[in-house]
């Protein structure tokens, strides 16, 4: 993602910025954010049988959440209920997200879409194909049926669930703390509250971990804590089948919903998912929005492939991930007097849940077949004046050679289709939706574009592991600026049509990483790896530091060696995830000098990039191993070895 997400404090009232990668997300507005009142310890789930708390557990919030593990049933019963979450124990980044107990196989988006009303009508629904990984009496999804944002938020119902055709049952709980050895459905209310932070806090001073993360409505640093200790929504679809689900099984879930979908708000107070335009819906989701206008497995590494059918009125464009496979006119019908449209797009690459695209409007919708058959898709609101559509279409044509330029260090592109559309929401932020960038507001900028389109191998492609991982495919994005950047330095010199990057490029790119190293500022303060809620998308510590990291690794390894480390991370993760353990020994198969001393510096050279904090403000305390030309100590010593 990239983009400065700036919105009013006030839920509804946006102030628009635009064209910057979704970095620092500030708003200088206070606002009165609403706080969640609506669950107390009744409102946890009533519908699982899983882990049985001891009376004990409801008496206060401070006992230990370990000194339980001895009252645990002796071995889990063959059949249980699914995790209702994916993260850890301790997770302070939207860990009320993510599905255990089965995998995300196919998912059908079959919308049926007024955008007059903007109301999802009946027959609308999401169709999920998944795969058991243990016997299961109960599974969940994440949905956000509803918000206290009663304008942009979302306003859905939920009519029926069936798995494999039969009825099932449903019902909305609360998240638990994930790992919380009294179950989740512990009645403890502690379990299930909000915070920025491990401990919750909070006026009771909750010494556990938080279940969810807050959703506030203004991005005044101060109020980022307004909602510690609150009771987190119940956004958790609960699904029982009338049978048991064996291990292994695939079962088939289509949930059946309708009303208004909407915007999520974040744990920094910006929002994202399913913007109102006056001609339809915009969606951009970035990191947890899609659960507010459809139900999935919210979670980065869940990943199905998609079909999207969508019905819209007659002459509106509905525009998805994929490729565009039909479009279909049906006859007037009372939804639609006027007729429909469906449209047919399909993935067959898998797409994270925070990069399906589903927009509909009035776009003008163009596609070109490239020389290796790549099909680039390009859409805009027709309401954007035309002037500046003419600007925006001569940067959108520029998509093909960013994708020429960037497959030389990151190796093919990764799916059969690329695109972009401009919508006109204010979101204030852009993003790298799957193979059909998104850019707000009404234009687009040709830096940002090729952030974005890096996305397409990092993140998108080769998916972070979880939340705290976001670092790793933002800091590789803002490099393809940073790369653009030296590209034009190399135009400026005269270098142009030299195939190879040459002396200009590398010179920029070595000027760039010593103005950031010489910065002081909060990219120091906070660790890339740990950030909250409210610091995760800091434009300095999640999208800068992690830069400058990539130029530093680039110089230690050698400028064909970082590119073949990068391809070789999308040869063996491309279509799943990577963790940091991960990342970094791709990067140590790729070190030019394979002696312990210097596995033992890139070790430490990693952790300090990207997992220490440096509390000093002024940047007096920061990474101290650079690499070769650049300003701060050099990865080698004098003799290019690592004895330093
Ligand atoms: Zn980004």
């Amino acid at each position: 993602m990239s983009g400065w997400r700036t919105h009013g404090g006030r839920v509804g009232e946006f102030v628009v910025s635009h064209q910057h990668p979704r970095h620092s997300r500030r708003n200088a507005i206070g606002g009165v954010g609403f706080r969640f009142v609506v669950a107390s310890a009744l409102a946890v789930a009533t519908s699982c049988v899983g882990l049985v708390a001891p009376a004990s557990a409801a008496s206060s919030p401070g006992r230990s959440i370990l000194d339980s593990a001895s009252s645990l049933p002796a071995a889990a019963a063959a059949c249980s209920p699914g995790a209702h979450t994916l993260g850890s124990l301790g997770d302070r980044l939207y860990p009320e997200t993510g599905n255990g107990g089965y995998l995300s196989v196919h998912t059908n988006v079959d919308m049926v879409y007024d955008a007059t009303t903007n109301r999802f009508l009946a027959g609308n629904d999401v169709e999920l194909t998944d795969q058991a990984t243990q016997c299961l009496t109960s599974f969940s999804l994440d949905f956000e049926p509803t918000s206290l944002d009663m304008v942009d938020g979302p306003d859905m119902i939920v009519g029926s669930v069936t798995v494999d055709g039969q009825p099932a049952g449903f019902s909305f709980v609360q998240p638990t703390f994930p790992g919380d050895p009294y179950g989740q459905a512990d009645p403890n209310p502690a379990a299930h509250e909000v915070s920025q932070t491990d401990p919750v806090g909070g006026p009771l001073d909750n010494p556990l971990p938080p279940a969810c993360s807050p959703e506030l409505t203004s991005t005044d640093a101060s109020l980022q804590n307004a909602q510690n200790g609150d009771q987190c929504p119940a956004d958790k679809l609960v699904i029982t089948p009338t049978k048991k689900i064996r291990n292994g099984a695939t079962f088939t879930v289509v949930v059946n919903y309708t009303g208004r979908p909407g915007v999520h708000h974040d744990g920094d107070g910006t929002t994202e998912g399913w913007f109102r335009s006056s001609d339809g819906g915009f969606v951009t989701t970035e990191p947890v929005g899609s659960e507010a206008w459809m139900p999935l497995n919210d979670f980065p590494t869940a990943k199905p492939t998609y079909d999207f059918y969508d019905t819209v009125g007659a002459g509106l464009t509905a525009i998805t991930n994929g490729r565009l496979v039909s479009t279909t006119p049906d006859p007037a019908s009372a939804e639609f007097p006027a007729g429909s449209t469906t449209w047919h797009w399909t993935s067959s690459a898998p797409i994270a849940s925070y990069l399906v695209e589903d927009s509909v409007g009035f776009y003008t919708l163009s596609e070109h077949t490239g020389p290796t058959g790549i099909v680039f898709y390009e859409a805009q609101d027709t309401s954007i004046p035309a002037a500046q559509q003419a600007k925006n279409l001569k940067i959108m044509n520029l998509q093909e050679n960013i994708t020429d330029f960037e497959s030389q260090f990151n190796g093919p592109y990764p799916f059969t289709s690329a695109g972009i559309i401009i919508g006109t929401p204010p979101a204030s932020f852009e993003e790298e939706m799957q193979t059909m960038i998104t850019f707000a507001g009404g234009s687009i900028g040709t830096s940002v574009l090729y952030h974005e389109n890096m996305h397409q191998w990092w993140g998108d492609n080769v998916t972070e592991s979880g939340y705290d991982m976001t670092f790793y495919k933002e800091g590789l994005a803002t490099l393809a600026q940073a790369f653009y950047t030296a590209l034009r330095a190399e135009h400026a010199a005269g270098d142009t049509g030299t195939p190879a990057r040459t002396a200009t490029f590398d010179a920029s790119l070595v000027s760039q990483f010593d103005k950031r190293y010489a910065k002081g500022g909060s990219a120091w303060v906070g660790a890339p790896s740990d950030p909250t809620p409210y610091t995760f998308f800091s434009n300095a510590t999640t999208y800068q530091r992690p830069m400058a990291a990539y130029i530093a690794l680039r110089q230690i390894l050698g400028d064909a060696n970082f590119a073949g480390a990068l391809q070789e991370i999308q040869r063996d993760y491309g279509g799943g995830n990577i963790d940091e353990v991960r990342l970094e020994a791709a990067f140590h198969q790729w070190m030019p000098d394979q002696s312990t001393s210097c596995s033992l510096r890139l070790d430490a050279f990693f952790t300090q990039w990207f997992d220490t904090a440096y509390p000093s403000a002024n940047g007096a305390t920061k990474p101290q191993i650079t690499g070769p030309g650049l300003d701060g100590p050099n990865f080698y010593d004098q003799n290019g070895g690592c004895s330093t």
